[in-house]
């Protein structure tokens, strides 16, 4: 089996990585933070000092990190993955940024001989831990097909969709319709709440029905537990909308919706609130009502 290396060990990358060493690969991390390489290090991996010396030691290098900023960081800086990586080696990936960032990173490394995936994921901390993420990928077939095994590993779905950058443009897609669906969730319980109907039981009504959702599922027993603790964060939800706004204008395509709800969050930073699960959505609804969903 080939060696793999693993840049970005947080909420995310983390579990995704002890996925790995359960289903068996070498691994060798690195991330900022000592802390979780230390983790990572009691559960079997080797410790690899920067991106740089990941990529010397391995052959499949996989970045699981913040925005485009801190891939390129990682990738091309001092010490980056480029500084290191060996001809033949494959990038893949899996950070959440811009699907303009992930062709630079193909057209950048291809001198070099090496291949690139972008391989964003769905799913958030539970389905990381559990290795059902879903995983959505842009690159080469043939590249996919000797990564894939790897990525079965992480996520239960894993979807080649198209060329380099529609992982991330498919990501983007995603990141809307969550979004869109949590504002949607946020409305219609604070109408249900100050109404003097029980949102939980509102919930149980309809979860079967057109309107149940995995947002509905994953969302509203958090938000009625009043349990605001990320789970993705608003912070990262701003930097995908930031991508999608920038996507959608550079080839000319109005997204109404997606900027109304780039708006409330951009309300929920100013307000302290950027480090909360982005079902805190709902507190924007619950301050302009006067009303709180929660028990
Ligand atoms: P995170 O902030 O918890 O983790 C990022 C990690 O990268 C941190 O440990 C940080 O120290 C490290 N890091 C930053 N710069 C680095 C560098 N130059 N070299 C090495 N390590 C560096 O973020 P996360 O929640 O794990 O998200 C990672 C990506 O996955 C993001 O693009 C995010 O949008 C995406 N994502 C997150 C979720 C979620 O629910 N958290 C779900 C799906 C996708």
């Amino acid at each position: 089996m080939k060696k793999i290396g693993f840049i970005g060990l947080g909420i995310m990358g983390k579990p995704m990585a002890k996925n790995l060493l359960k289903a068996g690969h070498s691994l060798v991390v690195c991330d900022i933070q000592p802390d979780p390489v230390q983790e990572l290090v009691r559960a079997g991996a080797e410790a690899g000092r920067t991106p740089a010396d990941v990529a010397a030691r391995t052959e499949i290098i996989i970045t699981m990190l913040p925005n485009s900023p801190e891939v390129m960081a990682a990738v091309f800086g001092a010490d980056g993955v480029a500084a290191g990586i060996r001809s033949g080696s494959i990038l893949v990936d899996m950070s959440s940024i811009a699907p303009s960032a992930s062709r630079q990173l193909a057209e950048r490394l291809a001198p070099q001989k090496v291949a690139v995936l972008d391989a964003p994921v769905s799913g958030g901390e539970p389905k990381a831990i559990d290795g059902t993420l879903a995983i959505m990928v842009g690159g080469p077939q043939a590249t996919f097909d000797e990564v894939r095994p790897i990525l079965a590993a992480m996520g239960s779905s894993v979807t080649l969709v198209g060329e380099i950058g529609s992982g991330n443009i498919t990501k983007l897609a995603n990141q809307m319709i969550v979004a869109l669906n949590i504002a949607a969730m946020g409305e219609a319980l604070v109408l249900a709440k100050k109404a003097g109907t029980d949102p939980a039981r509102v919930f149980e009504a309809i979860r079967g029905g057109l309107a149940g959702s995995t947002v509905l599922e994953a969302k509203v027993p958090k938000v009625l537990a009043g349990n605001f603790k990320p789970g993705f964060r608003v912070a990262l939800h701003i930097k995908d909308l930031a991508n999608a706004l920038d996507t959608a204008h550079e080839i000319g395509v109005p997204v109404p919706l997606t900027s109304q709800v780039m708006e409330i969050l951009q309300a929920l930073k100013v307000d302290g609130r950027a480090q909360e699960d982005h079902c805190s959505i709902v507190r924007f609804y619950e301050d302009m009502a006067r009303t709180e969903v929660r028990k």
